[in-house]
């Protein structure tokens, strides 16, 4: 069986009857860790951060997971998308709230492009909530040619603290 290295984007600002969003989040990371489709699980550090965008609205919990998986990138999508759908996820506006986002952000080294899956995840090295947990992951990583380590966002903390550390 083939495994690929995937790093997963986690977030949610938004309470409901399933948990407040920290508990949206390390309820998605334990159904992977729970999953046959995944090995060797590693999450970095629950970060709180600033809403981006649309800034009306509570601070996000960003967190970013590491794993390795045996689904192909549109089955993951599917098990990402599923994480979403139990935790409630309601889509109310662009950039707005949610209870839980679950983003593919890599998958191997491959570069992905179809109707329903960008990868690397097209704002991957455009956001701190993003790079600072990546870069806590795995210091070595490299994309779009990039070294992240030598990104002044990876190292920006604006707007983030460590909420908790898992
Ligand atoms: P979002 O607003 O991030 O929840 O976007 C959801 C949509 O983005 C879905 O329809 C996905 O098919 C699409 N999408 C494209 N690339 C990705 C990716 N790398 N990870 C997750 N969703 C993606």
């Amino acid at each position: 069986m083939d495994w690929t290295t995937c790093y997963i984007g986690l977030g949610g600002n938004i309470a409901n009857e399933h948990g407040t969003p920290k508990e949206h989040l390390k309820n998605a990371i334990n159904a992977f860790k729970n999953s046959e489709y995944f090995k060797n699980v590693a999450t970095s550090s629950l970060y709180s951060s600033k809403a981006y965008g649309v800034t009306d609205q509570p601070d996000f919990i960003n967190a970013v997971l590491k794993a390795d998986t045996n689904l192909a990138p549109l089955d993951l999508l599917d098990f990402c998308q599923n994480l979403e759908n139990r935790a409630g996820r309601v889509r109310l506006r662009h950039w707005g709230e949610r209870c839980l986002d679950v983003d593919i952000l890599l998958y191997g080294n491959h570069t992905i492009q179809n109707d329903r899956l960008t990868v690397p995840h097209q704002e991957i090295l455009l956001r701190n909530f993003v790079l600072v947990p990546l870069l806590e992951l795995d210091d070595t990583l490299i994309i779009h040619g990039q070294k992240i380590n030598e990104l002044t966002l990876s190292h920006d903390m604006k707007g983030l603290t460590i909420t908790e550390s898992l």
